[in-house]
């Protein structure tokens, strides 16, 4: 690949204003300040695709970065916590668990708590992982506060549920505020230089010209400047994440809001449900082989808690991302850069993780190969994980329902998986992949709670006798519970925020 080193970047241009774009200029402004000149452009007759509601923790970290008081953030997003995401009828039907943002016990320099938790079941021991996990407890009893503690044990890690178009709208005013640009319009043609293929200019339908020395396409699914452009190719993924279809639809709230995400596995796909204040997502992800879009309407339509608020939504994806999300001087940031489906919420964080990582790496001196080629390796590795993580909920189950989930057990799926499983199979041994963006805890609880169970722990939970095993046991148990009882409600607890 060229190094174009001369060209000193001045001036950023960010086309598209959904989630990815706000969050973009945003952040990039704030960080880089008047180093650059952003000029963000979008328009309002495409407009945005209004989902992605749910959110993983270290969004809080984004937020914080910005400087945002949460409180205001929540006000104005119309909020709700989350404190995980429970799994209803994924591992067999009628069976269901949650992965908390938390983690179950404490561990041991050497010995991870399940390595425990597993001889006090071979002693008998009937209580369940998540009784010993504080935002299961929290989230099961619905309640919720913000603890101030120094214990990581206490620790109630938390994410949230919002209106996606209310935080677009949120950025918008934070970023012009620092100074971005914003400029409605529609791009009709791209201007490139003819002997480096380079993006020099997006042309709008009004004629006007926006000159640029580095693009950011956050045009969505359109992929305007890193595909349509730049023709930079697509690795799917399709054949072992089938859904390729979903439907959303809004309804109307409940009277209690739930501070998790709902995922309800169907014969084909799966269902959320997403609370917010002033209503709840709901969704479908499905296999257009196994539904038509009518039978998929008719079963989100029926499996609504709350009435329907106007009328459902198609999207249609291909899972998978782009073979080079950085190529020349455009970096796809936001479904423009791949997709992965919303199972673990994981796409407004690989928005999050991608400015990051070009903040990093910014080519404030001109563009070179070696920034280029490192940036696209972190970004293959970070998809390549957090695509392996939604493979294991797909295959490990005991679902026999359907062709759709029989395929799904039987397939073939990634090495680095593989791996993972049968380490876990063997001997309950977990261990984090490097810039994994999903701790232990997290396999574990999808692992224990899709069916896995190990064969042996560690030894050195032998180490304790019988009596002081469960000793500790008890005592962790009284300590996870302890907060519980002095908690507010989650409602209780997003009430004040608004009043205040
Ligand atoms: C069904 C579904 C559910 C999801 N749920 C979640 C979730 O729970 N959690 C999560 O983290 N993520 C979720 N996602 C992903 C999430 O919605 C996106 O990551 C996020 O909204 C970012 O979208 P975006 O900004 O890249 O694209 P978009 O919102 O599509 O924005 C594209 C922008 O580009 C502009 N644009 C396009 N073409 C042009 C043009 N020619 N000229 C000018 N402007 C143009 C548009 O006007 C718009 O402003 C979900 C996605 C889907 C499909």
């Amino acid at each position: 690949m060229e190094n174009h080193d001369n060209q000193t970047i001045k001036k950023v241009v960010v086309l598209g204003g959904g989630t990815a774009g706000w969050m973009t200029a945003s952040l990039m402004k704030k960080v880089i300040g008047t180093a650059v000149d952003i000029e963000l452009v979008e328009s309002e007759t495409i407009g945005t695709i209004g989902v992605g509601e749910a959110t993983i923790p270290p969004i809080r970290t984004f937020n914080q970065v910005l400087g945002i008081n949460e409180a205001e953030f929540i006000r104005e997003t119309k909020a709700t916590i989350k404190l995980g995401i429970e799994f209803e009828n994924w591992k067999s039907i009628g069976e269901s668990y949650l992965h908390s943002f938390g983690a179950p016990g404490r561990s041991s320099a050497f010995c991870q708590f399940h390595h425990y938790f597993k001889r006090a079941q071979q002693l008998g021991l009937k209580d369940s992982l998540w009784d010993y996990d504080l935002n299961a407890l929290c989230a099961k009893a619905g309640k919720f506060a913000v603890i101030n503690s120094k214990d990581p044990v206490l620790e109630l890690p938390h994410a949230y549920h919002f209106d996606a178009g209310l935080y677009a709208k949120f950025l918008r005013k934070f970023s012009e505020k620092l100074g971005v640009k914003r400029t409605e319009g529609l791009v009709e043609q791209v201007q490139q230089n003819k002997q480096t293929g380079y993006v020099e200019a997006l042309v709008l339908k009004d004629g006007s010209v926006i000159k640029g020395d580095l693009f950011i396409d956050c045009s969505g699914m359109r992929a305007l400047l890193i595909e349509d452009t730049l023709k930079t190719g697509y690795e799917n993924w399709s054949h072992w994440l089938t859904c390729d279809r979903a439907l959303a639809v809004p309804s109307e709230r409940f009277d209690k809001t739930l501070p998790y995400t709902r995922s309800i596995a169907h014969s084909a796909g799966w269902q959320w449900r997403i609370p917010l204040q002033h209503r709840n997502g709901n969704g479908l992800v499905y296999s257009s082989e196994h539904f038509s879009d009518e039978q998929a309407h008719d079963l989100l339509l029926n499996n609504l808690e709350s009435k329907a608020i106007g009328d459902a939504k198609l999207f249609k994806f291909n899972v998978g991302r782009r073979k080079q999300q950085w190529h020349k001087n455009v970096i796809a940031i936001g479904l423009s850069s791949g997709f992965l489906e919303p199972l673990e919420s994981t796409s407004i964080h690989l928005i999050q993780s991608a400015i990051v990582r070009l903040i990093h790496l910014f080519p404030h001196q001109g563009i070179v190969a070696s920034s280029v080629a490192e940036y696209n390796k972190q970004s293959l590795v970070e998809y390549e994980q957090i695509r392996d993580f939604i493979i294991l909920h797909y295959h490990v189950q005991q679902r026999t329902d359907s062709d759709f989930w029989q395929y799904l057990r039987n397939m073939d799926i990634p090495e680095t998986l593989q791996h993972k499983i049968q380490l876990f199979k063997d001997n309950g041994k977990l261990f984090r992949d490097q810039n994994d963006l999903f701790l232990e805890s997290s396999w574990l609880q999808v692992m224990i709670g899709q069916g896995i169970e190990p064969q042996d722990y560690h030894p050195i939970a032998n180490n304790l006798s019988e009596a002081q095993l469960m000793d500790m046991l008890n005592r962790l148990k009284a300590i996870k519970n302890e907060p519980l009882s002095k908690l507010p409600s989650h409602d209780e607890f997003i009430m004040k925020i608004c009043r205040n």
